[in-house]
């Protein structure tokens, strides 16, 4: 059931859109995928409530997508060749810059969480394997067991070989005082090398916001978002009152063009408009923004 919207919303367009992956398959399990994705948006959304910031709203909306077990990010990731999780995970708030980051861990429930308190420790931007552990240990975060993120389908798929399992999840948000955040997380690609660190741990290149332009979220290829510096060059193309959606597929072409890769990714712009494109098959997308009683689920 939608719940209804905060109602102090005034003054500034407040919005949240959310990503669940470029590389979900649409002939499996869309109404989860949908649940899951209008589910984030609307804990965004609530975030915002209250003059909340943008910041709380894209924690938030990842952290749903992370503990739901459909979505690659968090329980759920896909497995590395050696058959463990190893999330990455970014997130950045765009009036100071202000970014964190965690890559290949694998104890913690949250790694969003984690890259948040990176941030707000404000002495490193990203923190990797049993470094961040310790962190997480230092700032009171629970540890949690592997195994209980490691879910049937993920091993399936990893024996198999199922070659191109991509899910990441993440969100983009402006609040009613202007400020843009945006985060990303995920278990990475399906079958990579332990060690390996993608697009969604890099400030640039799977997360980035400055609240004078936009903020922006990437799925997909990592190898290729990298490549591109994909979330900061997503940005360019909103310069001169660029249209969002126009920005997104921009940027996108650019991936596939210049990349070599496939992906997606979500923006929001300085004026709280939303926009996003992906060249896979489907990228599930929710938003909801200032004017809209329900979250927009067109998928
Ligand atoms: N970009 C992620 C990575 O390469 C994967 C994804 O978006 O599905 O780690």
């Amino acid at each position: 059931m939608a719940m209804a919207p905060p109602r102090d919303h005034a003054g500034r367009a407040s919005a949240v859109i959310v990503h669940g992956g470029a590389g979900a398959d649409p002939a499996d399990g869309r109404d989860e995928l949908r649940a899951g994705v209008q589910a984030a948006a609307l804990a965004g959304w609530r975030a915002l409530g209250g003059g909340g910031r943008a910041l709380d709203a894209v924690e938030a909306a990842v952290r749903v997508l992370e503990d739901h077990p459909r979505f690659n990010a968090g329980r759920g990731s896909v497995l590395t060749s050696a058959g463990t999780v190893e999330m990455d995970a970014s997130i950045m708030e765009g009036d100071r810059l202000a970014c964190g980051a965690v890559a290949a861990v694998s104890r913690v429930a949250n790694p969003i969480t984690l890259a948040r308190r990176v941030m707000d420790d404000e002495r490193h931007v990203l923190l990797v394997g049993d470094g961040a552990h310790a962190f997480a240990r230092a700032v009171g975060l629970p540890d949690c067991d592997p195994a209980l993120l490691i879910t049937d389908r993920q091993r399936a798929r990893l024996a198999t070989h199922v070659p191109d399992s991509r899910g990441t999840v993440g969100a983009v948000a402006i609040d009613r005082h202007g400020t843009i955040a945006a985060a990303t997380s995920t278990g990475g690609m399906v079958g990579k090398r332990p060690g390996r660190v993608g697009d969604s741990a890099l400030i640039g290149c799977g997360t980035y916001a400055d609240s004078a332009l936009g903020g922006v979220s990437c799925t997909g290829a990592g190898e290729a978002i990298i490549r591109v510096v994909l979330a900061r060059r997503a940005l360019d193309h909103l310069q001169g009152d660029g249209e969002p959606d126009a920005a997104a597929r921009a940027a996108v072409d650019l991936l596939v063009k210049q990349g070599r890769g496939e992906g997606g990714l979500i923006l929001v712009d300085a004026r709280g408009r939303v926009g996003y494109a992906y060249s896979t098959p489907l990228m599930p997308v929710a938003w909801m923004s200032s004017g809209l009683d329900a979250p927009r689920v067109p998928f």
